[in-house]
């Protein structure tokens, strides 16, 4: 009921009072959660989950305060830490740090980094934070390149822990950062029985991968076979395969790794491949020669000039002058549409829009 008449209340507020009470909740909330993180911090100490019947906090957290698991671990860790570093509190409620800052620098604490910590954790985002939080820590014994196949069972058992198919995580290589909860499953020797022989293989430290194999020819038999690629790298490889995520959200919403490392991968065999290189060519109609004039399709050179004037970024100005500051999801708009008459190869009557903004014009 209650929820009824908030939404009743909220569509009825203008854009203004609805983001002023927005940021008003937000404050509140804030306040809120350093108050629920004392007192949850204050009943571990006590351990006051025991009696009633519980294993454990975390217990406590999921089946009588009916948190979820990731949000359990996060409280509780912060809960903790809160107890021995109490600013922690106070960070939380001016919303200086975030609660999942301060669960990731939680474990870290001690008494004479917490100063240095805890004021240069705030305002970052979380890969900032795991970064940093890499940079305390000595460097984990460097792991071979590994990629093998996997067992279908080991495929669809994924439901424990966060290691599913399709849930790609970066992980910088902190393993204490990744909750233990839902960290990786460690590798099990026997998980890889269907494997047939000389297909499974880590490989020790050669190149691996063959050069036009079965795996990256997308022409090739479907085959449900899946395999598991593993390896830690630098940070250029970190960025180019977030900037390669951001280019590519058109086709791959999702941005899984797979479908990211794919795509380029292939494009770099279609370029550099000869053999590769000599179909394409044969089978690419010859465009280009006429009839380009007029069409919807904004030619390159125009794209290029575009994407360099709008410096990448969504083109979108507020009212207040702040612009969108999005880089992905981006789109060639027409100013004046194309159906209306807008012209294609004119840099002017194009620009850059994220789809949220797309979708205003
Ligand atoms: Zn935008």
């Amino acid at each position: 009921m209650m929820s009824m008449d908030e939404l009743r209340f909220c569509r009825a507020l203008a854009d203004e009072a609805l983001l002023a009470r927005l940021k008003t909740l937000v404050v509140q909330e804030q306040r809120h959660l350093a108050g629920v993180l004392a007192s949850l911090g204050e009943v571990d100490r006590r351990r006051l989950f025991s009696p009633r019947g519980f294993e454990s906090m975390f217990e406590y957290c999921v089946s009588e305060l009916r948190y979820s698991e990731g949000a359990a671990y996060r409280r509780i860790h912060a809960a903790r830490a809160a107890r021995d570093f109490p600013e922690i509190l106070s960070y939380l409620a001016d919303g200086i740090l975030s609660l999942s800052a301060v669960s990731l620098l939680a474990p870290h604490l001690t008494p004479e980094n917490r100063a240095d910590l805890l004021t240069r954790a705030q305002g970052k985002r979380k890969r900032e934070l795991e970064r940093m939080i890499a940079e305390f820590l000595p460097l984990p014994p460097p792991q071979a390149d590994s990629i093998r196949y996997v067992a279908p069972a080991s495929i669809q058992g994924g439901g424990a822990g966060g290691d599913a198919e399709g849930a790609d995580h970066f992980d910088l290589g902190t393993s204490s950062v990744v909750p233990s909860a839902t960290g990786g499953l460690p590798p099990s020797p026997g998980a890889n029985p269907a494997a047939p022989a000389g297909q499974s293989r880590p490989s020790e430290s050669g190149p691996p991968i063959q050069e036009d194999g079965p795996l990256l020819d997308r022409g090739g038999p479907a085959s449900a076979a899946r395999v598991r690629f593993s390896f830690t790298a630098s940070e250029t490889l970190l960025r180019a395969v977030e900037r390669a995520r951001e280019l590519l959200r058109h086709k791959h919403p999702l941005a899984r790794l797979e479908d990211i490392f794919c795509e380029v991968l292939l494009e770099y065999l279609s370029r550099h491949d000869p053999g590769r290189r000599l179909r394409r060519r044969r089978t690419r109609p010859r465009a280009r020669a006429g009839g380009a004039a007029s069409s919807r399709r904004v030619p390159q050179w125009v794209r290029d000039r575009v994407w360099e004037r709008d410096q990448g970024r969504c083109s979108f100005r507020a009212a207040d002058g702040r612009r969108c500051e999005a880089r992905a999801w981006l789109e060639f708009d027409h100013v004046r549409p194309y159906a209306l008459g807008g012209a294609s190869d004119d840099p002017a009557n194009v620009r850059l829009l994220c789809r949220a903004h797309k979708v205003l014009q």
